[in-house]
């Protein structure tokens, strides 16, 4: 397959390495029990990595249901995987119900309102149940059990999962481990009270990806790792258990012209950047539109040349950005930029490109460019258990 709707050639692209992804899943795997399941987080074109191979990958690892932000992202995976359960969490208007029936969605209800609304479009719906336990976003407050209540008595609605959303997973500090507790008493509390009263609650589900490596204690039927299923972290931070995964995702671009600027000239719009000696400046063809931050110039942008880390210079245009490339050797037009990724020894971690837009991974990530070509990586085709192989020869090391 071509890398480009219309054919091989390169400017700007995105590497995605689906055997990581392979062994992301065993490293998820191996921290949950095994009656728990893998819910895969796949919003956002799995989160810039592209919805569709991403999702045949995750199949062939045996992910058997998935979770979307939209209606139309759920219509997407549906194209590429005709058996699996596809959960939408984001808000679905009811005058859209048809959809959901249409592409076999079940959907996430948000409230009392929204259940009454999708059970009067009488449509038959597969839903589950967003308990709010103090994320304060989406779902009905335990407070108001007989709006709970009043959703598992829709006559067209057919409760399949009990979910909640944790504010503060990815923390250690007392205090929010303790808020974190405090949500999920609240939650199993009220799944108490439901299955007291007879009602089936479904398949449990709360925890995101850092609840998976911070809250191994907490038991459901589903997790629901999204940005760990790409092998980062969200920013550089500790988790209780150790995380063994390996990114996904690198970002790449072509150098298209190197030049040398004089002590004193200035370089790129708003001459911010004026040069203190002569430097040998790249150009590379990558920009903003394509997802590079503007706010990167001057905050430690980075990129790697020839196996060096040089900096990012002058202010980042939409399409273009300018390096200072005087300590990378010689370099040329024609040359690789690597933004995120490992060339030989030299790396650059998505957490910190993040670090130095002063945002959090999915938020780079999933704002990488839709002109960005996806090329896909897959070295060991075919069988399941050679994936299993090398994950274990990787531990074993
Ligand atoms: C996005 C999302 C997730 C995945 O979160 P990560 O931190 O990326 O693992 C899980 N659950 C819900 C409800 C979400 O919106």
């Amino acid at each position: 397959m071509a890398d480009n709707k219309f054919g091989d050639f390169k400017r700007a692209w995105v590497e995605i390495d689906l055997d990581a992804l392979a062994r992301n899943v065993l490293d998820i795997k191996s921290k949950i029990s095994s009656d728990c399941e893998i819910m895969a987080v796949i919003k956002a074109d799995a989160y810039g990595h592209g919805v569709g191979r991403v999702a045949e990958r995750l199949v062939r690892e045996g992910v058997n249901t998935f979770a979307v932000a939209t209606l139309a992202e759920g219509a997407e995976v549906r194209e590429h995987t005709d058996s699996s359960n596809i959960l939408v969490l984001g808000y679905t208007h009811p005058a859209d119900a048809e959809y959901l029936v249409k592409f076999r969605l079940s959907q996430l209800v948000v409230d009392a309102e929204h259940a009454k609304a999708l059970d009067k479009t009488g449509h038959k719906l597969d839903i589950h149940v967003a308990i709010d336990t103090g994320m304060h976003r989406l779902g009905i407050s335990p407070k108001n059990f007989a709006d709970i209540e009043s959703i598992f008595n829709c006559k067209n609605l057919t409760v399949i999962g009990t979910a909640t959303h944790l504010a503060s997973p990815d923390s250690l500090l007392s205090d929010d481990l303790e808020f974190t507790k405090k949500q999920m008493d609240s939650f199993f509390s009220v799944v108490q009270k439901l299955q007291d009263r007879e009602y089936d609650v479904g398949k449990l589900h709360t925890q995101s990806s850092y609840a998976i490596y911070n809250h191994p204690e907490i038991k459901c039927d589903y997790v629901r790792p999204g940005i760990m299923l790409y092998g980062v972290h969200s920013q550089d931070d500790e988790t209780k258990l150790e995380t063994d995964f390996r990114p996904v995702l690198s970002l790449k671009a072509l150098i298209a012209q190197v030049r040398e600027i004089e002590k004193g000239e200035s370089v790129s719009y708003g001459r911010i950047y004026t040069a203190e000696k002569v430097i040998k400046l790249a150009t590379v063809t990558i920009g903003y539109a394509d997802g590079i931050p503007r706010n990167l110039t001057g905050r430690g942008g980075m990129c790697i040349v020839n196996g060096v880390k040089v900096p990012i210079i002058g202010r980042i245009c939409m399409d273009m950005l300018m390096l200072d490339v005087s300590e990378a050797g010689e370099v040329k037009a024609g040359d690789h930029a690597t933004f995120i990724g490992k060339v030989g020894d030299a790396e650059i971690r998505c957490e910190e490109f993040a670090a130095s837009a002063g945002t959090i991974t999915n938020e780079i990530l999933c704002r990488l460019g839709a002109r960005l070509p996806r090329i896909y990586i897959e070295r060991l085709v075919g069988d399941a258990a050679e994936v299993q192989k090398e994950f274990v020869r990787r531990r074993l090391r």
